[in-house]
């Protein structure tokens, strides 16, 4: 049987709604004033961009919501999406020292999603485009948290950043891949928003590669960002893979991002293929959708799934299923339709993993979702870059700090270079990858990596005390041949 969309638009939109709620003011008095305000705060060190956390925290006690978001969004133009979606129980909240004394720390995330809603909701206006330029320009393929990071950072720096993006809207996977109870997409393209505030040009519905060549941007532009995250899912290569009903993971995800909630598809027995973040996901989102069973199917043990524990238990909480060591073999179809999954016993031995012969059996299912993970975009990148040096990783970045690659004036950033991590680590990619293009850009070469005090540029920084002037003579220079 075809799938079909099971709930209506009322109980839909309440199974969907944000499983973490915004802190009242009173609540977030009082969470703000658990912290301690280190003054060497571990939970800084844990930050991939490095908010400082008791500043906007103290911002927050003192009333100061826009200098408090402010704080947050001038070191991650993605805070309200991070404040979101990021692990913080194993980031910023994993290191604050009130765990160790109370077993409980003060709730960042939560406290950083009260600040940025407050400048999101009543749309304040934090940032503007520096008055002084470099005349650089900066091409940013793919508009996802890399892409973003970085050309936030530029346009600050006084560099004019253009992101090139396939879809119609720039965010990436914040604004099409994230469970919508965790997130909805218009948090993602409030941050866009102000992206585009600070001068950055949007080229969306752009492929590149097809649209426009390589050649029309080097000739174009003086460098480039590559922050192509990943490609398509990998194939499980079993029979009755390509039936309609089984489809990846963040394809599910974003349907949900792209209809009507209580319009998307949904099968009434639903399989979930994989053991990350993204398999519950889309396992407890089939659930909320109306799914009368939604089980993640995989191949080890429960103590070998990458998913975090706290993922792991909101999908119990939500009804899932757990089935471990087991593979799927064969998606068995009906009338051309998905009918079940035959599944076959695992063992490891020795770490490997073995498919016991002779102990399949089959389960009804009328969905399947693979969460087995993306591919690395190697062919389009080589289509792109010939000359670009890859590995099983993606790009291989020749230097950590700045994400510069074998090609001079091409750098990287997020899941095309690290092979998939958190939004956090891929907006901290970004920034780095700015840094090492503004030496670059002033012709300097990068020998390490690039702190603050080495592209300050008098007049044109605006937005985190990061971009303190600095009288850097060669930087000066070569800019002020562009203030003619
Ligand atoms: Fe506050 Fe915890 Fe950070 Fe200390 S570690 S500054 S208590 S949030």
């Amino acid at each position: 049987m075809p799938i079909s969309p099971r709930l209506g638009a009322e109980a839909a939109a309440a199974n969907m709604a944000e499983i973490a709620p915004r802190y009242t003011p009173q609540e977030a008095v009082i969470e703000a004033n658990r912290c301690l305000f280190c003054f060497d705060a571990p939970c800084i060190q844990a930050c991939p961009t490095g908010i400082d956390i008791p500043s906007f925290i103290k911002k927050i006690v003192n009333g100061n919501l826009t200098g408090s978001a402010r704080t947050i969004l001038s070191a991650n133009i993605l805070g309200a999406s991070c404040a979101r979606v990021c692990p913080t129980e194993v980031l910023c909240e994993g290191a604050c020292v009130v765990l160790d004394r109370e077993g409980d720390p003060v709730k960042i995330g939560r406290l950083q999603r009260y600040a940025t809603d407050h400048v999101i909701e009543k749309n304040i206006q934090l940032f503007q485009a520096p008055a002084k330029k470099s005349g650089k320009r900066v091409a940013i393929i793919g508009g996802g948290p890399a892409g973003l990071g970085c050309a936030t950072e530029l346009a600050q720096l006084g560099h004019q950043a253009v992101v090139f993006e396939k879809k119609p809207q720039p965010g990436g996977l914040n604004t099409y891949g994230i469970a919508y109870y965790k997130m909805a997409p218009q948090v993602s393209l409030a941050e866009v928003e102000m992206v585009k505030s600070l001068g950055v040009e949007f080229r969306c519905g752009v492929e590149v590669g097809k649209d426009v060549s390589i050649n029309q941007i080097e000739k174009e532009f003086d460098a480039i960002l590559i922050g192509l995250g990943l490609g398509g899912g990998t194939r499980m290569n079993i029979p009755g893979e390509d039936l309609p009903e089984v489809i990846e993971a963040l394809d599910f995800i974003e349907r949900i991002h792209t209809q009507p909630l209580h319009q998307v598809a949904v099968g009434q027995r639903v399989a979930v293929i994989g053991g990350g973040n993204t398999a519950i996901d889309a396992v407890t989102q089939a659930k909320r959708l109306g799914a009368a069973r939604a089980a993640i199917i995989y191949r080890r043990s429960q103590q070998e799934m990458p998913a975090y524990e706290f993922e792991q238990e909101l999908a119990k909480t939500d009804g899932c299923e757990f089935l471990f060591q087991l593979a799927p073999v064969e998606v068995v179809a009906q009338s051309g339709h998905v009918a079940g999954l035959k599944l076959a016993r695992t063992a490891s031995t020795n770490g490997k993993l073995q498919v016991l012969a002779g102990t399949e059996v089959l389960e009804p299912f009328d969905m399947v979702i693979k969460a087995i993970g993306e591919q690395k975009q190697v062919g389009l990148l080589k289509k792109l870059f010939p000359a670009l040096e890859l590995d099983k990783r993606g790009v291989v970045v020749n230097n950590r700090d700045t994400g510069q690659t074998n090609l001079p004036h091409v750098f990287t950033g997020g899941d095309c270079a690290n092979g998939g991590k958190e939004v956090v680590n891929a907006v901290a990619e970004g920034k780095k990858a700015a840094r090492g293009i503004h030496v670059f850009l002033a012709g300097q070469k990068i020998t390490g990596p690039v702190q603050p005090s080495r592209y300050g540029v008098k007049g044109a920084p605006i937005g985190s005390g990061f971009y303190r002037p600095i009288d850097l003579p060669a930087l000066e220079a070569e800019y002020a041949k562009h203030d003619k």
